[in-house]
């Protein structure tokens, strides 16, 4: 854990699962030439190293905690003195009696007001969570460059999006639940749907199906790294003698029915390895989300879907399914594109509210990010230093 001790503010997006805070660091300075390097992680695009520097003022550093280990929140914010020593990267500083207010989104914003007081002695302030995941996307799509991606065929392709061509689009935030809100503009937006199957879902029945093997959400989405979906899951070849169903465009390596073939078999859960358990969940988990956004993006004409939340990871299989479900309903007409800041939409919605000004406008005058493979990008130039799609 990184070593600092004043000057910060932080906001928190508390959910049904993680906590995500979102905090400021001006002892932690950064300038447009520093040049740093930060890999990453090796199993695959999984990174938690995100961080933000605002040039010449600091960073904004991305902190996760599970929610059920609150006190590992709470700790931390005191032992780092977090927000005592209140000041804004805008040089807006909180007055004295606003240095006990936290601005704070989602459930346990409600849920666990008391405890904040009561353990720290600090006000949650509640932001709305709808409002802040719009918010923050937007002000990651408007202040960082190359924010979103697409994924297809194992190949990342960052976007320069055109502030000015933004609107509309679907946010698909993905969860513990999952919410689908179309996005019109800055605090113009509706929440048009949503699904309970989402990332809670992933890994509640991947814990409960792989037997509790898997004690973390990493763990069981390495798991599935290594699975083999085919081995349970119902292919149109399963059922169609090896062929293809081409009259309707189906190959036969379609899934036919998610965990079907279970069924015909005379096997016991035991029977089948968890990596292929824990592979086809997530496969039928994402391709149904998938399919739903953009059955959703289909409702209001939109072209672009946007994907959000802790549930994605980076994780390659995750994003391939959700982009290939997309690509396979709209017939190649939408995108599915995903945020590097993913999980931390509506932590950094809570966190632009402590400014009054466009949250868009804020601070990309001054922005320098550190991308995880040690290219840097400036708010207002191009990244520098590699292709834009390091795999290619
Ligand atoms: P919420 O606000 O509902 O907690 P998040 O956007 O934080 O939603 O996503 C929670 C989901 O993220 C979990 O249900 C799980 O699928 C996934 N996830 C990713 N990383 C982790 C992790 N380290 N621990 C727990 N869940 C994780």
């Amino acid at each position: 854990m990184e070593e600092w001790n004043q000057s910060a503010n932080l906001a928190l997006d508390i959910g049904g699962t993680l906590i995500k805070m979102v905090y400021f660091s001006s002892t932690d300075n950064c300038s447009a030439d520093s040049q740093e390097n930060r890999s990453l992680e090796e199993s695959n695009d999984i990174s938690d190293d995100l961080e933000i520097c605002l040039i010449g003022k600091g960073r904004l550093h991305f902190v996760k905690f599970e929610t059920t280990n609150i006190n590992d929140c709470l700790d931390f914010i005191s032992s780092n003195q977090l927000s005592t020593h209140g000041d804004l990267p805008d040089e807006k500083q909180h007055s004295a009696g606003d240095r006990n207010l936290i601005k704070a989104t989602g459930g346990g914003a409600f849920k666990f007001a008391d405890l904040f007081m009561e353990r720290l002695g600090l006000n949650l302030d509640k932001v709305d969570e709808m409002d802040c995941l719009v918010a923050g996307a937007n002000f990651l799509l408007k202040a960082i460059n190359q924010e979103a991606f697409t994924y297809m065929n194992g190949h990342k392709k960052y976007l320069q999006i055109d502030h000015n061509d933004m609107y509309p689009y679907l946010l698909v935030n993905i969860g513990s639940g999952v919410s689908m809100i179309k996005v019109e503009g800055d605090e113009k937006f509706e929440r048009v749907s949503g699904t309970s199957v989402g990332g809670g879902t992933f890994w509640g029945l991947g814990k409960l199906l792989t037997n509790c093997k898997s004690s973390s959400f990493d763990e069981l989405l390495k798991l599935s790294q290594e699975g083999n979906n085919r081995v349970i899951d119902m292919l149109v070849g399963d059922i169609y003698g090896g062929l293809d169903y081409s009259k309707i465009g189906l190959s036969s390596t379609t899934i036919a029915s998610s965990f079907g073939k279970a069924i015909s078999e005379n096997k016991e859960l035991e029977d089948y390895r968890p990596e292929d358990v824990a592979r086809s969940l997530l496969r039928m988990i994402s391709n149904n989300i998938g399919q739903i956004s953009y059955l959703n993006a289909l409702r209001f004409g939109l072209k672009r879907i946007f994907f959000g939340g802790f549930f994605i990871r980076g994780h390659e299989f995750t994003m391939d399914t959700i982009s290939v479900a997309v690509d396979f309903w709209s017939k190649g007409e939408a995108k599915a594109m995903f945020l590097r800041h993913e999980g931390f939409l509506g932590a950094l919605g809570a966190y632009t509210s402590y400014q009054k000004k466009n949250s868009g406008e804020l601070i990309s005058h001054q922005l320098i990010e550190q991308l995880p493979n040690g290219v840097q990008c400036t708010g207002d130039d191009q990244c520098r230093g590699l292709p834009a799609d390091p795999k290619s």
